[in-house]
């Protein structure tokens, strides 16, 4: 069980997030912009963000480099997610300092196995839900 911050402003995507991540076990903190996602980040410290690149405003790139940029937040893994699937998204996320990418819809297999490589000592949560 891990505590993740899901910063994403698509309300259907936000759902599915959360359902995905609930039926792991996993305690889900919600953000729809940046601004509030890293106010709750640095607020509640979880143990892994999902953060939509295409955000109102602040765009899930920056809001990454300035969570990597802050000693209480650096730490955290960071998932990209977009609905573009391009290489060049990709690399740039990476190079914003996100640890994974993941081209949404989101698929639970791909989400549960970054997950368990990203926060090891979650790895017990879904493991233990019979799907
Ligand atoms: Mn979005």
């Amino acid at each position: 069980m891990a505590s993740i911050l899901v910063i994403e402003d698509n309300a259907a995507n936000m759902r599915l997030a959360v359902l995905l991540l609930e039926n792991a076990g996993h305690a889900v903190l919600c953000a729809g912009d940046a601004e509030s996602g890293l106010a709750t980040a640095r607020a509640r410290a979880p143990d892994l963000i999902l953060m939509d690149i295409q955000l109102p405003g602040m765009d899930g790139l920056a809001a990454t480099t300035l969570l990597k940029s802050d000693p209480a937040t650096a730490a955290i893994p960071v998932i990209a997610l977009t609905a573009l699937a391009m290489k060049e998204d990709h690399e740039r996320s990476l190079q914003a300092g996100c640890a994974a990418y993941i081209a949404k819809p989101l698929r639970y297999q791909q989400l549960y196995a970054l997950i368990d490589s990203l926060v090891p000592s979650a790895m017990a949560g879904h493991r233990s839900v019979s799907a």
